[in-house]
């Protein structure tokens, strides 16, 4: 009977100390994901390393999360670092979609996996999946939203309208460029939308780096070269930062009163400063993309990538990267504005609170 109890005591505390130690062992046993941001300039991106880490934390890994201050060969140096240090998977947001063919091929010879993150990397087989939203869509968002604003459905105009790209190098910029031609191209060839600048076409458009101040200087430029005597009625921006930028220098030359109104400005992001913005009546609309489901996609292909199993995508058509149909999952993007900023971003996500955006 004693014996028989000490040998259950025994097995217990095996079994105890087993359950114990396993999660804890199972979770360091995981190792390291290298997180490659391309900077800190823009709160989203500072908002994804972030969700990034909480969720791969949580999910047992450890996680070593770098910032590249949109500086090409930092973010090389820090994703060679990451391989050197033993990253088991990296998850990269590419400065310019193409530098990093040769510190990919470094990864994959140590069998590392890649994970292509928002952005969709070039000109290499070494990736394994790629997870973003929907960028076509995004575009057809932002130019839906002028759309709608300017009545052209209904027959409406002629309008002005100037626009703008992202950075050429960012895979993404022409996606969401082609994304909203496709809108308003059928308009401006109609004459309804007229771009007085006739600048069109990314390599005419595109803003380098995504720099507001970029942005800025150009808008400057078209006010004061083709806007003299007429009004700019919408302005396609891609992205938050540069629609903060092209509204400045609207209100440099008197936009913004009951009597000059600003144009339509769209923009992406849902950053804080624009979101105050349209809570003035300023830029029109944004896209928000709620970085924390793309950081859950990430961890959920990380997850079935290092148990053996193949990740879930939604997509196996649209991501060429120039060697190979990269698989990829997209989430969608949801259009805000001064009507649904509250329901979107603060009781329907609770991505913000109320106190935060106004
Ligand atoms: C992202 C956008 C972002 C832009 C500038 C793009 O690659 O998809 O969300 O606005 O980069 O950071």
């Amino acid at each position: 009977m004693k014996t028989t109890m000490k040998m259950l005591t025994a097995s217990l505390a095996l079994a105890i100390s087993g359950m114990a130690v396993m999660p804890v062992a199972s979770a360091a046993d995981k190792g390291a994901i290298g997180i490659s941001m391309p900077t800190k300039s823009s709160m989203r991106w500072i908002a994804d390393g972030d969700n990034m880490v909480k969720v791969f934390k949580e999910r047992g890994y450890k996680t070593d999360l770098q910032f590249a201050d949109d500086d090409i060969p930092n973010q090389l140096a820090q994703v060679e670092n990451m391989i050197t240090k033993g990253a088991k998977v990296l998850v990269i947001a590419a400065i310019d979609g193409t530098t990093l063919s040769n510190v990919l091929q470094k990864a994959a010879d140590k069998g590392i996996k890649v994970i292509s993150y928002d952005r969709l990397i070039r000109g290499t087989k070494n990736i394994d999946y790629y997870a973003t939203f929907d960028n076509f869509q995004v575009g057809v968002l932002q130019a839906g939203y002028i759309e709608s604003a300017l009545k052209l459905k209904e027959g409406k105009g002629p309008f002005n309208i100037e626009l703008f790209g992202g950075s050429a190098d960012d895979n993404n910029a022409h996606f969401f460029y082609n994304g909203a031609l496709s809108v308003l191209k059928p308009y401006i060839d109609s004459g309804k939308l007229v771009v007085r600048s006739k600048q069109m076409g990314m390599e005419k458009v595109a803003t380098l780096r995504w720099d507001g101040a970029v942005a800025q200087a150009r808008m400057d430029n078209l006010l004061s070269a083709y806007y003299g005597n007429a009004r700019v009625d919408a302005v396609l921006s891609p992205y938050d930062g540069l629609s903060i930028g092209i509204l400045s220098s609207l209100k440099g030359v008197g936009y913004g009163t009951p009597k000059q109104p600003f144009p339509v400005v769209t923009g992406q992001d849902a950053e804080i400063p624009s979101v105050k913005s349209i809570i003035r009546g300023e830029q029109a609309s944004t896209v928000f993309k709620d970085t924390r489901e793309l950081a859950k996609v990430t961890a959920n292909m990380v997850d079935a990538m290092m148990s053996g199993k193949t990740p879930t995508v939604n997509d196996t058509k649209t991501y060429n990267n120039g060697v190979k149909v990269v698989p990829s999952y997209l989430l969608k993007p949801v259009t805000v504005d001064k009507a649904n900023w509250k329901q979107v971003l603060v009781t329907g996500s609770g991505y913000y609170t109320e106190a935060q955006v106004k």
